[in-house]
């Protein structure tokens, strides 16, 4: 079914969007149906959990980590990660680019956005993502670049609230794509999950993270 499942999803989305299959808590076996079909992105929420799979899946995976990321465990992942979803503080940024550093890397990151109402989301608000592309010393970070923005809508069966969250994360990136820092290249937009990605691809994403439309309900929800 996974294979099938992604081929739906592939031609709904088309050539412009970039599909992350969120493998979140699914064995290495799904993983590899996946990418035996062609898949090369996928998406992990946990450090331990993604070193695992990391250490025993083929190699030429994109492995992007979408969830909250704690400053200590940056190092584990600095080695191999694609692209980091939630950075939700300078703190963290800092971080990632003294671990890419180690490895002659220059780690691709997304600033991660709080639209959400709810008060458990983790990311920077508008004005502070303002605020830090205004600050100089982004610039020092040469081992990090930003790629653009990652966001989660509001877990809400308002579709038009989602919506019109989905579409100020937009008119921020278009805001943030106008600035001229070296480590800043404005080109994703990551936002839609299974739930939502039609939406948010409506609203300008072209990354989306999909996983229980592609690996199936998960056991237990995160
Ligand atoms: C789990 C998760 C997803 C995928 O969720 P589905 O509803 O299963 O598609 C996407 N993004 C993040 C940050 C997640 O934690």
């Amino acid at each position: 079914m996974i294979k099938e499942n992604l081929a739906k999803i592939k031609a709904e989305i088309g050539e412009d969007v970039c599909l992350v299959a969120v493998s979140k808590t699914k064995p290495a076996q799904d993983i590899l149906e996946a990418y035996t079909a062609g898949q090369r992105h996928f998406g992990e929420n946990y450090v331990q959990e993604l070193l695992l799979k990391q250490a025993e899946l083929p190699k030429d995976i994109c492995w992007h980590m979408i969830g909250h990321l704690q400053s200590n465990k940056v190092k584990q992942i600095a080695p191999f990660v694609h692209l980091i979803h939630g950075i939700d503080s300078f703190k963290l940024l800092k971080e990632v680019n003294k671990e890419a550093a180690k490895h002659n890397r220059v780690i691709d990151c997304l600033l991660q956005v709080h639209v959400a109402q709810e008060e458990t989301k983790f990311g920077f608000d508008m004005q502070e993502i303002q605020a830090l592309l205004q600050d100089g010393s982004l610039r020092e970070l040469k081992n990090i670049c930003i790629k653009g923005l990652m966001t989660m809508g509001s877990n809400t069966e308002n579709m038009e609230q989602v919506k019109q969250e989905f579409l100020s994360v937009k008119t921020l990136f278009d805001e943030c794509a106008k600035f001229q820092i070296p480590n800043l290249k404005c080109e994703i937009i990551s936002m839609g999950m299974s739930g939502d990605y039609q939406l948010a691809m409506e609203c300008g994403s072209n990354m989306v993270r999909v996983g229980s439309l592609i690996f199936g309900n998960r056991n237990y929800t995160n």
